[in-house]
C-alpha cells in the first residue's frame, strides 16, 4: 500500500493495456456489481475507483449492475442508495444492468446444460449434499441421481421452474468432476427453489440461479471484457470458465481477482453492518460512524478524498489492512485548503472583561480561510462577555500548559490580549466564571507591538454566539484489526463505548446557523466539522469530521 509506484498503475491496468496492443480489445468494458442487499461501505468504493477508473482511463464503459439472483435479501432500498453513493462519488454508469432481466437467458442455458447431460436434478437434501462434497484432503461423493436421463432432468427443471416441488427439496447441479481437487468444480448447484417474490420480477419464478452460475454469465451478456473481483473468487474462476464454455456465448469475459479493502477499526461485511443497524446500536446505515458511503458522507467525507484514498492504496493481490488514518490524512489535506475557519467553543467557560468599555461592541475582521487567499474574510462581533473552552484554562497550570491561567496572558484569536485576574466558584467549587482585564491596545487588527504571547485561544462572544448540539464520534470499535479478535469473542464485544460523545450545549459563530445540511467547517483548534443532514436554523447540530491531528502527514514525507 505504501507502494507509490502502485498508485498510478496497477497489474489490472497493465493487463489491459496489453490486451489493447494485441489487438485483444478497442477498450474495456467493466462492471460494479454490487447485489442490493445493503448499503455500500468503503470497501466497495475501492471496487467502484477500480472499475469506473479503468474505464475512464482507457476510454471504455463501465456498467452498474445489480446482481439480484437472491430475492430473500434484496430490496429496492438498497438500490437507491446504491445508485445515489455511486453518483455521489463521482461516476456515470454507461449502462444500468439487472442479472434479474437475463433471467430467461440463465433458464435457457440451463436447459441447454441438461440437454448436453452437463446438468442433471438433484433430489438430495442440502445437508447431504454438504456431506457429499468431501473435504480438501477427501473426494466428493457421487449423488445418486447424476446419471439422470437428459429428459427426466428436463421434465424436473421444467416443473421446479413451475413451482410443483417444495422449496429444498431438488436442485439443479452441473455434472462436472465430484473428485476435483477444486471443490468448487464438485458439482456445484445452479439453481435452487425459492418460493420468493423478487422486488423486480415479482412471482414469475421461483427457481434463482446461484452466484456462481450467473455471474460469468452476466458479463457474457454485457459484452465485459475484464470481470474483475475481489480474490475470494479466485477458486472460483475455473468454474466462472466453465459455464462460459459449455454453452453458446456472445461473449467471452475474463476474471481478474484483486485484494479486497480492511480498514482499522472497523468491520466491513454487510451482514455485521446490517445487524449494527437492526440492532440500534447505530443510528442507521449512515450513521457517522459507520463505514458505508453514506455513513462517511454524513459524517463529512469528500468523495474526492476518498477516491484518492482508492487510489493511492493501490490495487494488490494480497489482503492487506489499511490505516483509517490514511484515508484521513487525504480528507484533512483536502478540507485545510477549502473548509471555512469559525470559532466554536464545545465546552464554554463565561469570561467577564472588566475593563471593556460599557456597551461597546467591536467588529473585527477574521480570515476564513489563511490556505485560500480567494476565501475572503468575514465581520464578527465581540463584547464584554465571552466564552472560551474550559480546557483553555486551569487554575493552577501545569509544566507546558501555555493558554489561561490566574495571572497569564493570552490572545484571543482575531481580537485582543486578555489576562487573567480573578475566577468565581460556586458552592462546590466549580468554577463557573473569569474575570480578565483585556488591553484594547492589542486589537489585532492595529497592532504590532510584537508583543510575544503564548497562547491564543479561541472564543465566542455571548452576545451573539448560539447554541448548537456538537457530536464527537470516534472510532465505531476499540481493536485496531478486527481479524485479530480473541477466540470466543463476537466482533460486538469490542465496541468502543465512547465512539459518540454528545455535546448539547456548545457555543458558535452566528453565522453557522445557517450552515446548510454537510457544509463542512474547521473549528479552530478542534478539528473539522460538518453540518448534519438532519440540521435546522433552528437547532443546529455539528458532526466531528476529523480531528486536526494527522498522523500520516509525517510517513507520508519519509516515502
Ligand atoms: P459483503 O461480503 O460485505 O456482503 P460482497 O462482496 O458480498 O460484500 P457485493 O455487493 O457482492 O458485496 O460486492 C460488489 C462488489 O464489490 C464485488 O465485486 C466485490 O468484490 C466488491 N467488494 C466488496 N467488498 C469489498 C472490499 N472490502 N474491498 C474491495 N472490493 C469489495
Ligand atoms: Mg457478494
Amino acid at each position: 500500500m505504501t507502494d507509490s509506484e502502485n498508485a498510478n498503475s496497477n497489474f489490472i491496468e497493465e493487463i489491459i493495456t496489453n490486451d489493447i496492443e494485441n489487438g485483444v480489445i478497442k477498450s474495456p468494458i467493466t462492471r460494479f456489481p454490487p447485489e442490493p442487499n445493503g448499503y455500500l461501505h468503503i470497501g466497495h468504493a475501492k471496487s467502484i475507483c477500480l472499475n469506473f477508473g479503468l474505464a475512464e482511463h482507457f476510454g471504455g464503459n463501465c456498467n452498474l449492475r445489480f446482481d439480484d439472483t437472491n430475492p430473500t435479501k434484496e430490496e429496492t432500498e438498497y438500490v437507491e442508495s446504491i445508485m445515489n453513493d455511486v453518483k455521489w462519488l463521482g461516476f456515470k454508469w454507461a449502462n444500468l444492468c439487472h442479472a434479474s432481466d437475463y433471467f430467461d437467458q440463465f433458464y435457457a442455458w440451463a436447459i441447454d446444460l441438461i440437454k448436453a447431460e452437463k446438468a442433471y436434478v438433484d433430489d438430495q437434501s442440502s445437508e447431504e449434499i454438504r456431506a457429499n462434497r468431501g473435504t480438501l484432503t477427501q473426494p466428493g461423493v457421487e449423488s445418486p441421481y447424476r446419471n439422470r436421463s437428459a429428459e427426466e432432468n428436463l421434465d424436473l427443471f421444467e416443473r421446479m421452474a413451475k413451482g410443483e416441488f417444495d422449496e429444498g427439496s431438488r436442485v439443479l447441479r452441473a455434472k462436472i468432476d465430484m473428485k476435483s481437487g477444486n471443490i468448487n468444480l464438485r458439482d456445484p448447484v445452479l439453481y435452487r427453489i425459492l418460493k420468493r417474490d423478487h422486488y423486480r420480477t415479482g412471482n414469475k419464478w421461483c427457481i434463482y440461479p446461484m452466484y456462481d452460475y450467473a455471474h460469468g454469465y452476466e458479463d457474457a451478456i454485457e459484452g465485459v471484457t475484464h470481470s474483475i473481483c475481489t480474490l475470494e473468487f479466485q477458486d472460483h474462476r475455473p468454474l466462472y470458465d466453465w459455464f462460459i464454455e459449455n454453452v453458446s456465448v456472445p461473449h467471452v469475459p475474463h476474471q481478474y481477482e484483486f485484494a479486497r479493502l480492511n480498514l482499522t477499526y472497523t468491520v466491513m461485511s454487510k451482514r455485521k453492518l446490517l445487524e449494527l443497524v437492526t440492532s440500534k446500536i447505530v443510528s442507521g446505515w449512515d450513521d457517522p460512524r459507520m463505514p458505508t458511503i453514506c455513513g462517511f458522507r454524513r459524517r463529512g467525507y469528500t468523495p474526492a478524498s476518498i477516491r484518492r484514498f482508492c487510489r493511492e492504496i493501490g490495487v494488490s493481490k494480497t489482503d492487506s489492512m489499511v490505516d483509517i488514518e490514511f484515508l484521513q490524512h487525504f480528507l484533512r489535506e483536502e478540507l485545510n485548503k477549502t473548509a471555512i475557519r469559525m470559532m466554536a467553543v464545545l465546552h464554554p467557560l463565561k469570561v467577564v472583561l472588566t475593563n471593556w468599555p460599557e456597551n461597546f461592541v467591536d467588529e473585527l475582521s477574521a480570515d476564513n480561510n489563511p490556505e485560500d487567499e480567494n476565501a475572503g474574510t468575514r465581520t464578527i462581533k465581540m463584547g464584554r462577555e465571552i466564552y472560551i473552552d474550559r480546557g483553555d484554562f486551569m487554575e493552577e497550570p501545569v509544566k507546558g500548559f501555555f493558554r489561561l491561567a490566574p495571572g497569564r496572558e493570552v490572545r484571543l484569536k482575531h481580537a485582543y490580549i486578555i489576562s487573567c485576574t480573578d475566577l468565581v466558584k460556586d458552592s462546590d467549587g466549580n468554577i463557573i466564571e473569569l474575570h480578565c482585564t483585556v488591553d484594547m491596545e492589542s486589537r489585532s487588527a492595529n497592532t504590532a507591538d510584537g508583543r510575544k504571547v503564548k497562547g491564543t485561544l479561541h472564543w465566542v462572544w455571548g452576545g451573539d454566539a448560539i447554541p448548537a448540539k456538537v457530536n464527537l464520534y470516534g472510532n465505531l470499535f476499540t481493536l485496531r484489526n478486527m481479524n485479530d479478535m480473541e477466540e470466543g469473542k463476537d466482533y460486538k464485544d469490542y465496541l468502543n463505548p465512547e465512539s459518540l460523545v454528545v455535546l448539547e450545549n456548545a457555543l458558535v459563530e452566528p453565522s453557522l446557523a445557517t450552515a446548510k445540511p454537510l457544509d463542512r467547517f474547521q473549528f479552530l483548534r478542534h478539528g473539522y466539522f460538518c453540518a448534519d443532514k438532519d440540521m435546522t436554523e433552528a437547532s443546529p447540530v455539528f458532526n466531528l469530521t476529523v480531528s486536526l491531528k494527522d498522523s500520516w502527514a509525517k510517513e507520508l514525507k519519509k516515502l
